[in-house]
């Protein structure tokens, strides 16, 4: 693909003349600092990128790149797994400064403009004793999040976000702006929800906001790994009775050159309550805790520091179905241990169980969205961090082992779902592997909305394998 020349940088400009659109070209200052990415990898020297203000200007940028056949990305959060805010040579939209937060007390919803971080929607909804399903890193964008799924520490009691999603305001392929609900553009709105990096720029998405006046209970538990039966033994017990106001994330963590086992801890509820959950956990000897009540937003803090890191960074997620075998889980922690003794990379690495109630996701059924990874099990993910650009392809083989080792066992005891979750998937699955029985009506819906994929940088929804751009 070209690299957009200059002078067609500058007719894009002419087009938003009179717009707050901001053009952004190698020749200015803050060129290199608009490619940021939350890992070097995801980095790619883009043609231009344009800082847009509203949905007018994202409409004009489409439509300028659509008619010259120029590839271009959208930019929320910039946490893409697989880089798909970036792109070399064309153009970025770049929401960032479209970030507006707009809370309705009275009906329960919430607005948020498609540029806006998880921060920026809980600090608001909690302004008014409110909270709505997202993530447990509130640095993400609400934009990549919400498309691909969303799940966080409410999802045990109120689904997905894609299940708190009411309504989206999207700019299609061709330009034009249009809304998506249950009663507007149904089929664009069953799309979006699970693949809606496919379908459009999303400019407003308005979600359910749930009453969430009391803090909630969090945080982190390190614990040394001779620990590693009780545990088995308490997420087994737990896996049959975890309850939607909880939640547990645990696994390892490579820390001070050695490996340990790390639990984050999640209960909507009050302390002495959750300490009686926990008990078992908490009162295995620790070597550290940080763990106490806080407001909601806070606790989806806590794990920011994992995306925060500087250089080169790769999250990739499988699933895990219970009960959890001991010997399988001391294989793991074998594996993880023994990847890192060949890993050189001086940043943390992470492998979290991610034990969220799943009722309610699993009360949709899967062809109900697009999303298609509902199922009684729950999602693990890992994100490794390294320095040197020559080991990136080493550490992708190394992650990826792992975690098909864990996929393997899961896929023997599943079926339900598509096991995977898209968010935390790079170029390693296909459209088929994501979609599963949804895809041929997505593909049928490109055809409307999108017939010549000018969006696909995310999964491309037309190919077997990985991504074309
Ligand atoms: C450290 C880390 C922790 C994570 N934790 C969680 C978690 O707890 N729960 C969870 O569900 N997921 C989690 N994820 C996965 C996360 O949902 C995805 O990485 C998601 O794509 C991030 O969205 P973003 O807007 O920040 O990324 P971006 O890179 O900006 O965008 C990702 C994709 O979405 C598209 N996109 C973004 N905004 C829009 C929009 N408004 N309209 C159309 N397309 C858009 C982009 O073009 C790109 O294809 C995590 C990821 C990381 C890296």
């Amino acid at each position: 693909m070209p690299f957009l020349t200059y002078p067609a940088a500058l007719e894009l400009q002419k087009e938003l003349s009179g717009t707050n659109a901001e053009v952004i070209t190698l020749a200015d200052d803050d060129y290199v600092e608009s490619l940021d990415r939350w890992s070097a990898t995801s980095e790619k020297e883009a043609g231009a990128i344009v800082r847009v203000t509203s949905v007018e200007d994202v409409s004009t940028v489409v439509e300028f790149a659509a008619k010259r056949y120029v590839p271009f990305a959208v930019l929320s959060g910039g946490y893409s797994t697989n880089g798909a805010s970036s792109t070399y040579g064309g153009i970025v939209i770049d929401l960032g400064r479209m970030n507006k937060v707009d809370v309705q007390p009275s009906s329960s919803t919430i607005s948020v403009e498609g540029g806006a971080k998880w921060a920026d929607v809980n600090t608001a909804a909690a302004q008014h004793g409110l909270a709505v399903v997202g993530p447990t890193v509130s640095q993400l964008g609400v934009g990549g999040t919400t498309l691909g799924g969303g799940i966080g520490w409410l999802t045990g009691k109120y689904g997905l976000v894609v299940d708190n999603l009411i309504e989206a305001q999207i700019v299609l392929a061709d330009g034009s702006i249009t809304t998506a609900s249950e009663t507007e553009n149904p089929d664009l709105f069953w799309a979006i929800r699970g693949a809606g990096q496919d379908f459009g720029v999303i400019t407003r998405f308005t979600f359910k906001a749930h009453p969430q006046k009391n803090d909630v209970y969090a945080g982190m538990v390190y614990l040394e790994p001779d620990k590693l039966p009780q545990l088995v033994d308490y997420v087994n017990d737990l896996d049959s009775k975890l309850e939607e106001d909880q939640g547990l994330f645990f696994g390892f963590t490579n820390s001070n050159g050695r490996t340990n086992i790390v639990l984050i801890l999640f209960y909507n509820g009050p302390q002495d309550q959750a300490e009686k959950i926990f008990s078992p956990l908490l009162s295995l000897d620790s070597g550290r805790k940080e763990i106490g009540m806080m407001p909601y937003y806070k606790a989806n803090e806590l794990l920011n520091r994992t995306a925060d890191s500087a250089g080169r960074k790769r999250l990739s997620g499988t699933s895990v179905t219970f009960p959890l075998d001991m010997g399988f889980f001391q294989t793991v922690y074998q594996h993880f241990s023994h990847v890192l003794d060949d890993y050189p990379g001086d940043g943390e690495a992470l492998l979290f169980f991610e034990m969220l109630p799943y009722n309610k996701v699993v009360e949709v059924p899967n062809d109900a969205t697009a999303y298609a990874n509902r199922g009684p099990y729950y999602n693990v993910c890992s994100i490794f961090n390294w320095h040197d650009a020559k080991i990136d392809s080493k550490v992708r083989t190394l992650q990826q082992g792992l975690m098909n080792l864990i996929r393997e066992e899961h896929i023997k005891k599943s079926g339900h779902g598509v096991n995977m979750y898209a968010n935390y998937t790079g170029f390693e699955a296909n459209a088929k592997d994501l979609f599963g029985d949804n895809l041929s009506r997505l593909k049928e819906l490109k055809k409307q909305y999108d017939p010549r994929n000018v969006f696909r940088k995310w999964h491309d929804l037309l190919l077997q394998t990985g991504s074309s751009v």
